[in-house]
């Protein structure tokens, strides 16, 4: 073993498909998923050694947000508590009351993902909007930040959204990939855009909304196991690819992509809180 390699004592150089870039934070990533059931303590030591100082792993329901809080306490990472629109129509008073348990833990640190799908259309358009209406109001009451998933349904969201008054939680557009209309509402009500690995693929062309983004609003997250960005497109993804989103980032704006790390790192910890800034085994 040479000098070099004898550095990294956890993980052989060779295992780090991208040249690191510190910090990042993937602020969205469904570590729970199952496809991470056989490598995930190898997911995390890569993501590390990419320069990923913490991920927020999301829930999708009631049942899976207990899941990601237990795994969030035993990894030093954080999570999400909240019920996807895909499942809206499993919102009623346990799973309500379930979420707001959740929301009373420090290491739950948004609500979410909640929204409205269109697309699918996996539960009723009106569940999906009384689910969504209810974790809005649950994340203003706990004052924590809600992740928003949207998809072809660019007007029922701008509504929904220009409808929240003072006091109402900060938004975390998701993925973003909505149209001209979520995007503008977006500005107006100071949400927080947070881009994925869909920047790197050919067909997505706003460009513009990566450039008319506020600085102090741009968010980085991977979404994985989905969406992985080129050139690991069609593999499972996973936090270490992050950097190449926080590259294309770079690219588009015209700046160093150290910049964007510490950019958008900040950024999440304004918006989820200091937990972020722990970074595990940070003093050995
Ligand atoms: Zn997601």
């Amino acid at each position: 073993m040479s000098q070099l390699e004898g550095r990294r004592p956890d993980a052989s150089s060779s295992e780090l498909p991208v040249p690191p870039l510190a910090p990042l934070v993937d602020t969205h990533c469904h570590l729970g998923d199952r496809r991470f059931d056989e490598d995930r303590a190898r997911v995390i030591e890569r993501a590390r050694l990419a320069g990923v100082i913490h991920v927020v792993i999301v829930a999708d329901s009631a049942g899976e947000s207990l899941r990601v809080r237990e795994l969030a306490r035993e990894l030093d990472l954080s999570a999400t508590a909240g019920v996807h629109p895909h499942v809206a129509s499993t919102w009623n008073a346990d799973t309500a009351a379930a979420i707001e348990a959740a929301l009373a833990d420090p290491c739950v640190v948004a609500v979410g993902e909640t929204g409205l799908d269109y697309h699918y259309e996996h539960s009723p358009r009106a569940d999906q909007k009384r689910a969504f209406e209810a974790q809005l109001a649950l994340a203003a009451k706990h004052r924590k930040p809600v992740v928003v998933h949207s998809r072809d349904a660019d007007q029922d969201m701008s509504a929904m959204l220009r409808g929240l008054g003072p006091g109402n939680p900060r938004i975390i557009l998701h993925s973003f990939s909505s149209g001209p209309a979520v995007f503008e509402t977006g500005l107006e009500i100071d949400a927080y855009f947070s881009f994925s690995g869909m920047i790197t693929f050919k067909s997505w062309k706003r460009q513009d909304f990566i450039a008319n983004c506020p600085p102090s609003r741009l968010l980085l997250e991977t979404d994985a196991p989905y969406l992985a960005p080129v050139p690991f497109r069609g593999r499972r993804n996973e936090p270490a690819f992050l950097v190449e989103t926080a590259k294309e980032v770079a690219r588009i704006l015209g700046v160093d992509p150290g910049t964007i790390a510490q950019r958008s790192t900040a950024n999440a910890v304004e918006c989820f809180g200091s937990r972020l800034t722990y970074q595990k085994g940070e003093n050995r």
